[in-house]
């Protein structure tokens, strides 16, 4: 429970194994989180603004097939509760794994309320990475100061727009989010701060 969302750590630069794999345990959980994390109802009005921006974005990335989200049973080079990966198709294309193992694990402790907005606020730390596709397409050929600085610079703004906002409305979230959050204030929110980068480059170390 406790890493079950530190471990978003690890979505982008892991090796995307598998692919779509059919009828595995896990997969009608998936989809129908999917569509619930998904909908544009009033259930889902609490998301931050940032969650509502990135989640919109891979909604028209999406339908214009410009991005393709597939689920795989796990991975191989992360820890179970590791829920998405992403990377780059050799066509270029942006691509987002979900694990369905993460998936059956994380069912397991949180309601349903908290599956989905772990499963939304993946998805923006995904669409955050997104935003620097060059770096993204390097994949494991990035450096690890490349890796390192777009974890920190992913997680500072996916702390402060999304993470820190539902925090302060009260809702659920991991100690090891909350740490990160507190970091960040200590540092008055500046991503170059020392303990922060260095807070980050711990949380990333399975990266390396
Ligand atoms: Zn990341």
């Amino acid at each position: 429970m406790k890493t079950i969302l530190i471990a978003l750590v690890t979505l982008c630069f892991c090796q995307v194994v598998g692919g779509q794999v059919r009828q595995l345990p896990g997969e009608q959980i998936y989809r129908r989180l999917h569509v619930e994390a998904f909908s544009h109802g009033s259930e889902n009005a609490y998301y931050p603004t940032l969650v509502q921006e990135k989640l919109e974005w891979i909604r028209v990335e999406s339908f214009a097939g410009r991005l393709i989200i597939i689920h795989a049973e796990r991975f191989s080079n992360a820890s179970a509760s590791t829920i998405m990966a992403s990377d780059i198709t050799v066509d270029g294309k942006k691509r987002i794994v979900v694990s369905l193992e993460s998936i059956r694990v994380s069912s397991a402790t949180l309601t349903t309320k908290e599956l989905k907005t772990h499963y939304a606020l993946a998805m923006t730390h995904e669409a955050i990475h997104f935003e620097a596709y060059e770096t993204i397409r390097l994949g494991r050929k990035a450096t690890p100061n490349q890796r390192v600085n777009e974890e920190v610079r992913t997680w500072h703004r996916w702390i402060i727009g999304a993470v820190r906002p539902l925090l302060q409305t009260g809702h659920k979230m991991s100690p090891g989010l909350k740490e990160v959050n507190e970091v960040l204030k200590r540092c008055g929110d500046d991503a170059r701060c020392v303990e922060f980068v260095m807070e980050i480059n711990m949380r990333t170390v399975q990266l390396k």
